[in-house]
């Protein structure tokens, strides 16, 4: 099964990867993993991601295609992998669909977990940090009347990025990014969305159901 996984900050995307990965059988294979390991095993593609890095440029999709090649060129991404991170627009998905036919592979599905701007507002903007041990509590989640940690007695702070303006500004970037990815993947007919709603093991099962059809 070789899968992409895509969907807003907050859908609890890097949960459900590792979860859906584990159910398939295969290799969770995030940028993020992918970044971190070319730059901490000091290869010629992570020393050249971080010279950008170091200096706060975006690494160019150039070297982040290369990382890819080398990460799906590895033994046990052989018989499937789930994607994540990655292609991030069409012309990443083109280069991706050409890679994978250059090795007799195609994508058998893209899943998108679907959960409303609202909901995904509702879900970090009420996430609290505590300042002393960096544990995350949410106001309505955890019914958390104070701003006291309860762990710890910290006081608890809103992080910038959980800011409802921030998080509705990055709900635009990835709309605006994902959107066109999107299509081109239902126009390939491998799209299939998955409300993300409700909780994580009932979003993985409905994850589940939703691949079973595309097994071979
Ligand atoms: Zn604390």
């Amino acid at each position: 099964m070789r899968l992409v996984l895509v969907g807003p900050p907050g859908a609890g995307k890097g949960t459900q990867a590792q979860y859906i990965a584990s159910n398939l059988s295969i290799p969770k294979i995030s940028t993020g993993d992918i970044f971190r390991a070319n730059v901490s095993g000091g290869t010629d593609l992570g020393k050249l991601a971080k010279t950008y890095m170091d200096r706060g440029d975006l690494v160019p999709d150039e070297v982040t295609i290369a990382m890819v090649r080398d990460r799906l060129s590895e033994d046990d991404a052989q018989d499937g992998f789930l994607l994540d991170g990655f292609p991030r627009n069409v012309a990443q998905a083109e280069i991706l669909r050409d890679m994978l036919k250059d090795w007799g592979q195609a994508l058998d599905l893209v899943l998108e977990l679907v959960v409303d701007d609202d909901e995904v507002v509702r879900r970090l903007a009420g996430r609290r940090t505590c300042s002393q041990c960096g544990r995350i509590w949410h106001v309505e989640f955890d019914d958390k009347k104070d701003d006291k940690c309860d762990a710890c007695g910290g006081a608890l702070f809103q992080r910038d990025d959980d800011k409802e303006e921030t998080v509705r500004h990055r709900l635009e970037v990835y709309q605006e990014q994902t959107a066109p990815l999107v299509s081109y993947y239902a126009d390939e007919d491998i799209l299939v969305g998955v409300d993300a709603t409700g909780p994580v093991e009932e979003v993985t099962q409905r994850a589940m159901d939703a691949i079973r059809p595309f097994m071979g």
